[in-house]
């Protein structure tokens, strides 16, 4: 392989679930097999680099202020769901269960990949909660120890003063996975059982 190759392969490889062999393939497709696909790519990059960001408000995917989901007035803005990933988030909308609104942490505590609160995005949740309007907080965090970890760290840092009713879902979703590999089936239900969790 050339220098240039090897160093596209490196930062492939860097991807989310691209392997080794996974980057040469990919690599080999772009610049041998199908290179007159490799300039809308790249630009489709630079594109999507410069106009996809954070919601300011629930840290969903925006190309604005706000999100689709928070700019939707039909949506229930009382009604937070709390979710580690925006693919949670995109596996509840897929269930058409749900009519309220998001708040993506952008991850979990976990103490071991040195994932602290100040890594996560609380400061916002909390925030939202101070600022009122906030009537149920539902934590869709997965049901292991740093989902549950996740959960205590928000409802221990409650801003005081505010009434806010915290449930929980997890239960009899896919352990480990939580939200983003159950079925819609499973999500409306875990939706509609939702438990107190304080
Ligand atoms: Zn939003």
């Amino acid at each position: 392989m050339t220098p240039a190759f090897e160093k596209l392969q490196k930062y492939l490889k860097q991807l989310p679930g691209v392997g080794y062999r996974s980057a040469e393939r990919i690599a080999l497709h772009l610049l041998v097999e199908k290179p007159a696909r490799l300039p809308a790519l790249v630009t489709a990059l630079q594109e999507a680099a410069a106009a996809v960001r954070r919601c300011e408000r629930c840290g969903n995917l925006s190309e604005g202020g706000l999100c689709a989901i928070c700019g939707d007035e039909r949506r229930n803005a009382g009604l937070v769901c709390v979710v580690e990933q925006v693919p949670d988030l995109v596996a509840l909308e897929r269930s058409g269960a749900y009519r309220g609104v998001y708040h993506v942490l952008h991850g979990r505590l976990s103490p071991i990949h040195g994932v602290e609160p100040d890594d996560l995005n609380l400061a916002a949740l909390r925030a939202r909660i101070e600022s009122g309007g906030v009537g149920e907080l539902i934590l869709a965090l997965s049901n292991d120890v740093e989902g549950e970890a996740t959960c205590h760290y928000i409802i221990e840092h409650l801003p005081a003063g505010r009434d806010v009713k915290v449930t929980r879902i997890g239960f009899g979703l896919p352990s480990g996975g939580g939200v983003l590999y159950a079925d819609s089936v499973t999500l409306k239900s875990a939706l509609d059982g939702r438990r107190d969790y304080r």
